[in-house]
């Protein structure tokens, strides 16, 4: 049995993510999904708590063919010791997937097989373009599942980040 390991801000789960994770499911028996810098939330970057991203990704992730566990994981100082830190939070795991060059190479020096998944259509589908998007009032539904359309509504999601992006400089 293959499980695989995940991670991503999802700040929000995008179709990007989507596409990855559904290949993922094609390759491995079960996988475990980080939700990566989980202490952050209502900044004009990470504007979504880890309990909001958890919802969507398990909303979106309804279907999936395959066992997933979706992990919050807090960011540590010292990038030496993340991985044991992300070890000690979740399940046992053979293989990482990733397009992140610094969770990649920490992950190789670890001693982990690191596969890196092909980018789907980056410049559409990136966080980055969608929180900038809510921002600008433009639409961005189209963008992420239904379900994460779901939880930003009910959250009032696209009037908190307005507001905290307002209140910061570096927007974005
Ligand atoms: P992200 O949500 O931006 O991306 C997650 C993954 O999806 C990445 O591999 C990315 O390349 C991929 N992706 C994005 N758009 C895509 C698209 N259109 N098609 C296909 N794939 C796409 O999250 P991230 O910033 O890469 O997450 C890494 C997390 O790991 C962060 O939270 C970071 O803080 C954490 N981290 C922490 C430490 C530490 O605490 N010391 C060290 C390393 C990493």
């Amino acid at each position: 049995m293959t499980r695989a390991f995940y991670i991503g801000r999802f700040q929000p789960y995008h179709f990007g993510h989507h596409a990855v994770i559904t290949r993922i499911a094609e390759e491995v028996d079960e996988l475990v999904i980080g939700i990566g810098s989980a202490q952050k939330s209502h900044e004009s970057s990470d504007p979504f708590t880890a309990g909001e991203r958890v919802l969507m990704l398990n909303n979106a992730l309804e279907e999936l063919s395959i066992r997933y566990y979706v992990i919050p994981i807090e960011d540590v100082r010292y990038n030496s010791i993340w991985v044991p830190h992300v070890a000690a939070r979740t399940p046992h795991f053979d293989l990482v997937y990733s397009n992140n060059p610094l969770v990649i190479q920490l992950f190789r020096e670890a001693g982990f097989c690191v596969k890196q998944s092909p980018l789907y259509v980056r410049k559409k589908y990136s966080g980055t373009e969608i929180r900038k998007r809510m921002i600008e009032g433009k639409e961005w539904r189209h963008l992420t599942p239904e379900a994460v359309v779901k939880v930003i509504e009910e959250i009032g999601g696209v009037s908190r980040l307005k507001n905290v992006a307002a209140n910061d400089n570096s927007f974005l």
